[in-house]
C-alpha cells in the first residue's frame, strides 16, 4: 500500500517524492522557462475541496501560450492526477503545485528540441505570511525594485523566471525587518506584492490595481472582488494607485492563494488606518474563510471535492 508514501505526479507517472528529480541541464533551470500554479485545497465537511481548480487550470494553459509550450495533457488528465496525488498522500487541507517546464535536451535559448516536462505535487502548507498575520496584519515596505513591465515579460503568465523579481523585493523587505514588500510598476504606480495582489479601502470604497498595471490576474483577487460586490461594496478593479495613496488609505490588504486575505498594518513604518485589521478587511476575510472552509453553500461551482471524484 503506497498510501503513506509521499507521491508526486511526474510526466504521467506517480513517483516517490525523493525520486521526482530532473537533469541539471534542464532548460527551465537555466532560463526560467517554467509555468506553474499555486492552489489550495481546504479541509471541509465533505473532505478536501480544491478551491477554483478550473480557473487555476485555465491560467496554467494560458501561461503556456506566450512560450509556445505544449502542456501535453488535457485538463481532465491534470485534474485526475491532482485528485490522485491528494488521495495517495492522504492530505486534507493542502497546497497544490502544478508546474510545466522545458526539460533536458539542448541548451540553446530556443527550446525547439526540449521536451515539456510536467509535475504536480501537494503538501500541507499553513499561513503564508506568519502565524498571526491573518489576525494582526503585516508590516510591509515599498520595494526599491520595480516590477517588470508587461511589455517586457508577460506578467499575466505565471512564469518561474518572474519570481527572481519577487525574491529581490521580498528579501529586501525582510532584510529591513519587514514581513513583505509592495512593488511599484515601471510607471511608479502600485502594482502588487511579490506573490499577492493588493487592495485598498478608502471612504468605504474598495480599489485594486487594474490588469493594465503589470499584475498577475489573481484568482483570490477575483474572489474578493466578487464577495465584496455581493456585500454591496463598490469595487474599482481597474484603479491606478500612487505610492502616496498607500499611506492615507483607511485599510490595505493582500490577497493570494498562499496569502489568502492578509491585512497590512504599516507601510514604510507609516501606520495604515488604526494600525489593526480594519472592519472591511475583517468582513471580507471572514467571508473568504467561511466560503473556502464551506461554512456556506455559496459558490458551489468554485469547489472540486476530492473524495467525490
Ligand atoms: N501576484 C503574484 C505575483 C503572485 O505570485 C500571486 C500568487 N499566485 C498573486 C498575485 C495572487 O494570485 P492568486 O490569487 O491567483 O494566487
Amino acid at each position: 500500500d503506497d498510501m503513506d508514501v509521499s507521491t508526486i505526479w511526474m510526466n504521467g507517472e506517480y513517483v516517490d517524492w525523493d525520486d521526482a528529480q530532473i537533469h541539471v541541464l534542464s532548460h527551465g533551470l537555466h532560463y526560467g522557462t517554467g509555468i506553474f500554479e499555486g492552489v489550495r485545497a481546504y479541509d471541509t465537511d465533505r473532505g478536501p475541496a480544491i478551491f477554483r481548480w478550473e480557473e487555476h487550470l485555465e491560467r496554467l494553459y494560458n501561461s503556456a501560450k506566450p512560450y509556445n509550450m505544449d502542456i501535453g495533457y488535457t485538463p481532465e488528465e491534470l485534474t485526475e492526477a491532482t485528485i490522485e496525488v491528494i488521495k495517495r498522500n492522504d492530505l486534507d487541507g493542502c497546497y497544490i503545485r502544478p508546474i510545466a517546464y522545458y526539460g533536458y535536451d539542448s541548451l540553446g535559448v530556443s527550446p525547439q528540441d526540449n521536451p515539456t516536462d510536467i509535475a504536480i505535487a501537494a503538501w500541507p502548507w499553513g499561513t503564508y505570511l506568519g502565524e498571526d498575520a491573518l489576525e494582526n496584519g503585516v508590516d510591509v515596505m515599498v520595494s526599491s525594485w520595480r516590477k517588470h513591465a508587461s511589455s517586457q515579460i508577460p506578467t499575466n503568465a505565471k512564469t518561474t523566471g518572474l519570481y527572481v523579481n519577487s525574491l529581490l523585493a521580498g528579501e529586501e523587505a525582510r532584510r529591513n525587518g519587514y514581513v513583505e514588500a509592495i512593488v511599484l510598476n515601471k510607471e511608479g504606480n502600485v502594482a502588487e506584492g511579490p506573490g499577492e495582489n493588493l487592495f485598498m479601502v478608502r471612504d468605504g470604497k474598495i480599489l485594486t490595481p487594474g490588469l493594465s498595471q503589470s499584475i498577475l490576474d489573481g484568482i483570490t483577487r477575483d474572489t474578493v472582488i466578487t464577495l465584496a460586490r455581493e456585500r454591496g461594496y463598490e469595487v474599482d478593479d481597474s484603479a491606478v494607485i500612487s505610492r502616496g495613496e498607500l499611506h492615507t488609505a483607511d485599510e490595505l490588504f493582500f490577497t493570494g492563494s498562499a496569502a489568502e486575505v492578509t491585512p497590512i498594518r504599516k507601510v514604510d513604518n507609516v501606520v495604515i488606518g488604526e494600525g489593526t485589521r480594519g472592519p472591511v478587511t475583517e468582513e471580507l476575510q471572514t467571508a473568504f474563510f467561511d466560503l473556502v472552509e464551506r461554512r456556506t453553500d455559496d459558490h458551489e461551482e468554485w469547489f472540486t471535492y476530492v473524495d467525490e471524484q
